[in-house]
């Protein structure tokens, strides 16, 4: 048997068909394509954090549970007798984890489009059937048609998102305290976004024994040190935590996110500055011509352009040495790009780069 044959003879149908999540090269370019945070630490805790670094002890394996960071967390979030947490390699493997434990042919994972892609991916990379059920015009939920789509599909798993991505709104509370309540497994509030809304689900932890609520640093100035976590009953969270690799959370990992989440406010008030650079850009957007721009409560703007535009819109863009993500050929957002809130610079020279090209 040739190599090729043996590859296809072994590997599964579906990871045969499907194809490698891609990430563009961002190097030398002003990168404004994947919600980061523009600041570098400030200057108080970067030298906390190195400092707590030099003693890091590289040659043992990490705290398979994280205990400090873990007690930290609980104490800062007030979590109630009965909730617990568990932690990610990001988000992104929290939605693999759930995907693994809740893998089986006939399941569906569900969630309102566009949102985020590795509900999707994850979900269909375990073998199980992805259902998107669309928002309305205005981004808004369709509340009938996400109970109706329940009620059809049974779904192991519904993500909603809040604020929404690639949309950047907020969905509406009862609707999402309807879609809780109909769920026949768990709901999964993704609040990757909530340092930029203000707003929490936290408090519906206690109230239903389905809903789990998912966080990252990610968005607040952490993307590279990769940490997520999941917050839900206990029960959901042990049963989780059998499938978790007993060390994902590296130690470099777990001691920079126990040194910056010590002092709270230092990233707090950057994401402050982050909202406050949103509602420029976004006025400073709504002023071009040709242009439409979706109010946004998390760190990034959705805009339509003329049609036909978008493609020739980012490569000019790109040329001009700004990277930011361009939605064509996602359902419903067509002439659609999105833009991640930068430094002041850096939004600036995004708007003349546009200008320029419209
Ligand atoms: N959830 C949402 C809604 C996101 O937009 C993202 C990142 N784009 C993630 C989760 C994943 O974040 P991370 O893996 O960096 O924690």
């Amino acid at each position: 048997m040739d190599a090729e044959s043996r590859l296809r003879r072994w590997l599964r149908p579906q990871l045969l068909q499907s194809q490698s999540y891609h990430v563009p090269d961002s190097r030398g370019l002003i990168k404004l394509d994947a919600m980061e945070n523009p600041y570098a630490l400030p200057d108080s805790l970067r030298e906390r954090l190195l400092d707590a670094l030099r003693d890091a002890p590289l040659n043992r394996y990490p705290d398979p549970q994280a205990r400090e960071l873990r007690e930290l967390l609980i104490a800062q979030l007030g979590l109630a007798d009965g909730l617990d947490l568990i932690f990610g390699n990001g988000s992104d493997e929290l939605i693999q984890l759930l995907a693994i434990a809740l893998a089986g042919e006939d399941r569906v994972v569900l969630a309102p489009t566009p949102g985020f892609v590795m509900y999707k991916v994850l979900a269909e990379a375990l073998g199980m059937r992805f259902v998107g059920v669309p928002l309305g015009p205005d981004f808004s939920l369709d509340k009938s048609a996400m109970l109706e789509a329940i009620a059809r599909h049974q779904p192991a798993l519904v993500y909603l998102a809040y604020p929404n991505n690639p949309t950047g709104n907020l969905f509406d509370e009862q609707a999402m305290r309807d879609i809780i309540g109909a769920a026949p497994g768990l709901v999964v509030v993704d609040e990757a976004y909530s340092p930029f809304s203000a707003r929490s689900f936290a408090g519906w932890l206690g109230q239903y024994d389905n809903l789990l609520l998912m966080r990252t640093l990610s968005k607040q100035g952490l993307a590279g040190l990769r940490l997520g976590y999941l917050l839900g009953p206990r029960a959901w969270i042990q049963e989780l935590d059998k499938l978790r690799l007993p060390y994902n959370i590296n130690v470099l990992t777990q001691i920079a996110a126990r040194v910056v989440l010590e002092q709270p406010a230092e990233l707090e008030s950057q994401a402050r500055e982050i909202c406050e650079s949103r509602q420029r850009l976004f006025a400073a957007l709504g002023r071009l011509s040709g242009i439409s721009v979706h109010p946004s409560d998390a760190n990034f703007l959705l805009f339509r352009v003329p049609a036909g535009q978008g493609g020739r819109i980012f490569q000019g863009l790109l040329e001009q040495g700004i990277l930011i993500k361009n939605l064509h050929g996602t359902p419903g957002l067509e002439d659609c790009l999105r833009v991640t809130v930068g430094t002041p610079q850096e939004n600036a020279s995004f708007l003349q780069a546009l200008e320029r090209i419209l």
